[in-house]
């Protein structure tokens, strides 16, 4: 399947496909979206998209490699799926996993590690994992499948670059309604100048300070009167710390997807697409306004700057940092 035959995944086809073109593709990506919604089938023509032996930055289905993919034989392409019997993704499997993808890829030009119902992972199975998360093999993408996000470790989450499918879209988050309420301010203000972006990095600048005020809250704090040696409530306290960043980490990533795929749209727009080909469907008038007079260029460069923001946070970059190089590319 090529990329150009997906009708109900199209922005998400069209994402992939321009990450793939600017060899700016993530290690790690989370593709969430409900069953049947075509996670399977965009994790298979990715894998095939790169190994290919007859397109580039697609999958012609035909040729050896794209075969034996889509037959789940191809040497470089690794699948983890829950045992049948517990219907759980054990730590064997994972250790497994991890020596298959460590190898150097054989036959193909990358290697990819696909695992499907991710949220079935136990927990020592998803603690090994998150391991090889943090040390990503050499010329190897991850990808993980599910339908229940929610249920993966935060610190899991975070590391991954999301990609939603199927109606989990249109049920944003409050803080995503209000990123893209910024950005439809910011993408429709003409001419658009260094204030707006200084306003749009102050407004998300804002809610982002708000979302981690609220995991604070939220998080239990270490009993003040509980009896602890020094040591054990140092230990204690960083746990929670880390805990806390993970969380913060993973509704940050909700927030940035938003953006990511706000400017996707913005650019399919002015590729002359057609409104459900879009995410943000609902939206299909401010898409309109912020796309006039913007060149297919110009749109791709936006879409880029936000990538960047992306892959600066997830290497840690400091976050006002990071926000404001990158809002200022949107000028
Ligand atoms: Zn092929």
């Amino acid at each position: 399947m090529s990329f150009n035959d997906f009708t109900g995944s199209r922005d998400v086809a069209v994402r992939l496909q321009h990450s793939l073109q600017r060899e700016r593709l993530a290690h790690a990506h989370l593709f969430a979206g409900p069953r049947g919604s075509g996670k399977i089938a965009m994790a298979t023509t990715l894998a095939q998209a790169l190994n290919c032996l007859q397109k580039e930055h697609d999958a012609c289905g035909r040729c050896e490699a794209c075969r034996q993919i889509a037959e789940e034989t191809h040497p470089d392409v690794h699948w983890v799926r829950p045992e049948s019997k517990s219907r759980r993704i054990q730590i064997a499997q994972i250790r497994e996993f991890e020596r298959a993808v460590s190898l150097k890829a054989g036959t193909g030009r990358m290697k990819v590690g696909i695992i499907v119902d991710a949220d079935c992972m136990t927990e020592p199975a998803s603690n090994a994992f998150l391991k090889t998360l943090e040390e990503p093999p050499d010329r190897t993408i991850i990808l993980l499948l599910t339908a229940e996000p929610q249920r993966l470790l935060p610190t899991i989450l975070s590391r991954c670059l999301r990609i939603s499918f199927g109606a989990t879209r249109a049920a944003r988050t409050p803080e995503q309604e209000r990123a893209l309420s910024l950005l439809v301010e910011f993408t429709s203000a003409q001419p658009r100048g260094i204030v707006n972006v200084y306003r749009l990095h102050t407004e998300l600048t804002k809610l982002l300070v708000e979302m981690k005020g609220k995991i604070e809250e939220e998080a239990d704090e270490v009993d003040p009167h509980k009896e602890l040696d020094p040591e054990a409530r140092e230990k204690l306290e960083a746990e929670r710390a880390a805990q806390m960043e993970g969380e913060y980490r993973g509704v940050r990533e909700l927030v940035l997807e938003e953006i990511y795929t706000w400017f996707a749209d913005v650019l399919l727009c002015v590729s002359g697409a057609e409104a459900p080909a879009l995410a943000h469907t609902d939206r299909w008038a401010d898409l309109q306004r912020a796309a006039a007079g913007l060149s297919h260029e110009r749109a791709a460069a936006h879409l880029e700057a936000v990538e960047r923001i992306r892959d600066a946070l997830a290497r840690n970059i400091i976050e006002p940092f990071a926000l404001e190089v990158g809002l200022l590319k949107l000028i």
